[in-house]
């Protein structure tokens, strides 16, 4: 190998790459390699530095690799490994050698066996890294956000973002051998209702005026269905500006799909065939299918949540018929009122400390209800401040119901349906969190169908659209939107995706004919001048020939959380927005020049005003 020293700096001597190929990657070489003359790029992971031999744990894009020096391979060149740093970037020249037994690292893949180096360039140096990437201890995320191109050199963060390149290829394969396109749509669009609020970009040439980027392709894909192209798919770009929680991104990935000619079960089935390929071809998993489905009612009813996490039991069961008439006034009047009494039987909780109850109420209260009433179960008795108000039979019913055992610990909430829901949901999730029943290496896929197409707004008074304002109601049901009464009744053909207790995605059989798509805006109120301006040019292409067509839209971020079981959204996208939805690296959202705001016609107001 020709080195060409070209510059020094603090007695470095810098080479140029030259005609210097590079023969392998660090991560490719085994056993097999042994003997083998090579040639890696790549850089100074960490090294040890013992004076007479010198070893460095080379990292490349593939992974890790021991690089030995040895002075008995020319003093220049063990001099030259002598002023290595971390993270310099180097090429070597050598051969793969078996190391002796004694010597095998078994944490690291590439441990039977190093490189015992003849030829080093010096390509780079580096400063010495403010975030520190070969240890155990994680510098503060907001400090790794701003340095994120060094946090991406983690192998743990690069794993996920190669593994997150394999799963989209598993996708488009997939999708491509089963005759779906992919197609762009565009990112500067009029604004399309998702329910959250949009990232809005104004315009130069038309002062005053805005283009929305998308917070999904919804529209553009409805339209595609009625330009004829029968099966679409897109990675798409999605940017919604909703209020900050922690496992939530203001832009996002999506694989979007749209179907022409297809009913929900169609709609599963690709799905399900196609999770199954993605999860066989990354993680060598078979998935069981079909997925097994549940209506929304029952889900709600049972676990308290939309999403439940089936990989644990504890569900949740509806007292009301037998409290309905309890002395204890406080559930029987909530009942009168509409309300509803459930409970969960937190089994063999019968011990918990008092801390350790109240930290279940507390979460009641914190989710805006009034408390959790309990009631334990020991030597074949209930005990508790409520056990006195319910006669001998009312509690024989409640032990059957909720298979009540020794040491118990029965939880009682009674509100509104609403609310017994949410706190039921998320005392069941902790429970089962705390008494780990999760089976982390599970994945629990299921359907939950049969949504409510409209839900009554109780603080504005009126009906809104429940999820999907494109949505085609049940055949049987498309008669009660000519029937105020009945909008409550009317089940849309929604569905969503549920894996471990997290939505995976939603998607729905749409509504392809303008007349019922007009019903369904007269029920939320979008009529006349307002329907015209929001979604004249949409429903004028209904006008056209349009084929009952469905789709679905699963989240490419939590699927790829799901197969590479990463705990953050943040691991699993190369440059993300911090938890306050900000770029820590590049420093944006950021002002912007006067002359910039002119050419747009903006006026910042000052804050406040
Ligand atoms: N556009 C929907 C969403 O982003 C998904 C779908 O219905 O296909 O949630």
């Amino acid at each position: 190998m020709l080195i060409r020293q070209v510059k020094a700096k603090e007695g470095i001597m810098f080479d140029l790459l030259g005609d210097t190929k590079r023969t392998d990657y660090a991560g490719e070489l085994d056993v097999k390699s042994a003997s083998k003359n090579v040639v890696v790029m790549g850089w100074v992971h960490r090294r040890r530095d013992m004076g007479n031999l010198i070893f460095i744990d080379f990292r490349d894009v593939s992974g890790i690799i021991q690089i030995v020096f040895n002075p008995e391979n020319g003093t220049q060149l063990h001099a030259k490994a002598h002023k290595l740093r971390n993270e310099f970037v180097i090429a070597v020249k050598g051969k793969v050698a078996l190391r002796p037994k004694d010597m095998v690292n078994p944490d690291l893949e590439t441990g039977e066996i190093e490189i015992t180096a003849h030829e080093l360039k010096i390509l780079n140096d580096s400063q010495p890294l403010p975030v520190q990437i070969n240890e155990n201890i994680l510098a503060d995320e907001d400090l790794r956000l701003k340095y994120r191109y060094l946090d991406l050199r983690r192998p743990i963060l690069k794993e996920n973002i190669l593994l997150r390149h394999k799963i989209i290829l598993a996708i488009r394969n997939f999708l491509s051998k089963h005759n779906f396109y992919e197609i762009e749509t565009p990112l500067l669009m009029r604004s399309t209702p998702e329910g959250a609020r949009d990232y809005l970009v104004p315009s130069r040439e038309y002062q005053g005026k805005f283009f929305a980027l998308p917070q999904s392709p919804q529209i553009y894909k409805q339209l595609l269905m009625i330009s004829g192209f029968d099966r679409y798919f897109q990675i798409a770009h999605c940017f919604r500006d909703e209020d900050l929680r922690a496992d939530r991104q203001p832009e996002f990935t999506q694989l979007d799909i749209e179907m022409s000619f297809a009913t929900q079960e169609d709609v599963f089935e690709i799905t399900e065939q196609l999770f199954k390929e993605v999860f066989q071809q990354t993680l060598g998993i078979e998935i069981p299918t079909p997925f097994p489905r549940f209506k929304y009612s029952e889900v709600m009813l049972k676990y308290g949540t939309d999403k439940p996490d089936l990989r644990f039991g504890l569900e949740i069961k509806d007292l009301s018929e037998i409290l309905k008439e309890s002395d204890f006034k406080i559930f029987s009047s909530v009942i009168e009122k509409g309300g509803c009494v459930r409970a969960i039987n937190a089994k063999g909780c019968g011990n918990f400390s008092r801390k350790e109850v109240d930290k279940m109420e507390e979460i009641a209260k914190h989710l805006g209800g009034k408390g959790l009433a309990r009631m334990r179960f020991a030597d074949g008795k209930f005990e508790g401040s409520i056990e006195k108000f319910f006669s001998e039979n009312v509690k024989k019913k409640i032990c059957k119901i909720l298979e009540v055992k020794d040491n118990d610990l029965i939880l009682f909430v009674a509100d509104k349906e609403k609310m017994v829901c949410k706190i039921l949901g998320e005392i069941r999730n902790y429970l089962g969190r705390k008494l780990n029943l999760i089976n982390n290496s599970k994945f629990n896929f299921l359907w939950v169908t049969d949504f409510p197409l409209f839900e009554w707004n109780e603080e504005e008074n009126f009906w809104q659209t429940a999820h999907h304002m494109f949505t085609m109601p049940k055949e049987e049901h498309i008669k009660y939107l000519d029937e105020p009464k009945n909008y409550g009744k009317i089940i849309g053909q929604l569905y969503d995706l549920v894996c471990n207790g997290v939505e995976l995605s939603s998607g729905s059989i749409r509504c392809h004919r303008i007349d019922i798509q007009k019903k369904i805006f007269n029920v939320i109120g979008v009529t006349g001048e307002e329907l015209e301006r929001r979604f004249g040019f949409f429903l004028k292409a209904f006008e056209y020939g349009t084929p009952p067509h469905g789709g679905i839209a699963p989240g490419i971020d939590r699927i790829v959380m799901l197969i590479t079981g990463a705990e953050s959204i943040r691991d699993v996208i190369a440059f993300p927005k911090s938890l306050k939805a900000v770029d820590l690296m590049s420093e944006s959202p950021s002002e912007v020049d006067e002359k910039q705001l002119k050419e747009l016609g903006i006026k910042i107001m000052k804050k406040g005003v």
